[in-house]
């Protein structure tokens, strides 16, 4: 599933392709279950004939931003957004187009659970989603007082968007790991000083997979991609999630079930007590 690093490389590509500015000319839905409104003409007659005015990343979520509207893209498991020729003949899977001047982006989805909603007030689509994971500096004493206030395992506080927004099983691994926090540790537990080494892991984590683009973690199409069809490169740096040696003490690493997720750790540098 796209995370935080997945869909900040897909807002990146799509900003220096210069998409901002740029007017929908036409909308082609082949596929009606994933957007909404579910009538296809009120969901093309919305957004025809609108420029983009911005284009930004909440969360796991894609914004674009219209004059008095946003087109918000979820792309839960499988969803990707392709950024082909005008004259690019659409593909399986391939649901949606929408058609610029010069080019034309196609919403493709294998497994169909992904979303596009079109919304006019932003915080009210996003109140019970939590403040984002990299931007807008989460503030360290928000984070401490959410820790100190949740009897949560560590894992599933990561994983829920009501609390941070953009994190999900992969970099929550990732995250534990280069805090040596173990995944089942109760949040309110772990002290002040563990939690300033999470604060940072978290930065540290996303921002390394931001620079190698995202994670793809197999060949085939569904796995993600760019808006080019590149895969990230984050996979060929990961250190714990899916690996079978700790980088750090060479002992094999555990699989357990936390918040209903696979979680991968080193049971000797994750260790449960945390002082
Ligand atoms: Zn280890």
């Amino acid at each position: 599933m796209p995370e935080l690093a997945e869909l900040h490389t897909i807002a990146h590509d799509l900003k220096n392709a210069k998409i901002i500015n740029q007017k929908i000319l036409d909308i082609k839905v082949h596929t009606t279950s994933i957007i909404r409104p579910v009538k296809e003409i009120d969901f093309i007659n919305s957004l025809k004939n609108l420029n983009i005015l911005d284009i930004f990343r909440k969360g796991k979520y894609l914004v674009i931003k219209f004059i008095d509207k946003y087109l918000i893209i979820h792309l839960k498991m499988t969803g990707h957004i392709f950024l082909k020729e005008k004259s690019y003949a659409i593909q399986k899977h391939e649901h949606i187009e929408f058609i610029l001047k010069n080019n034309k982006l196609i919403y493709f989805d294998p497994r169909r659970f992904g979303r596009l909603y079109i919304v006019k007030n932003l915080d009210l689509f996003f109140k019970n989603i939590g403040p984002d994971a990299l931007e807008n500096n989460l503030p360290f004493e928000y984070f401490l007082k959410i820790l100190k206030s949740k009897k949560l395992q560590i894992k599933a506080l990561l994983l829920d968007q009501s609390i941070l927004a953009g994190i999900g099983n992969i970099y929550a691994d990732e995250i534990l790991f280069n805090a040596k926090i173990h995944p089942e540790t109760i949040a309110n537990k772990i002290s002040n000083n563990k939690i300033f080494d999470l604060y940072s892991s978290i930065e540290d984590v996303l921002k390394k997979a931001i620079i190698n683009r995202g994670t793809t973690l197999g060949n085939s199409r569904s796995n993600f991609s760019s808006i080019y069809e590149n895969k990230g490169q984050n996979q060929n740096h990961l250190m714990i999630f899916m690996q079978k040696i700790c980088p750090i003490c060479k002992k094999s690493v555990k699989k357990i079930k936390v918040a209903q997720r696979t979680s991968h750790f080193c049971q000797s540098c994750q260790k449960k007590r945390i002082k």
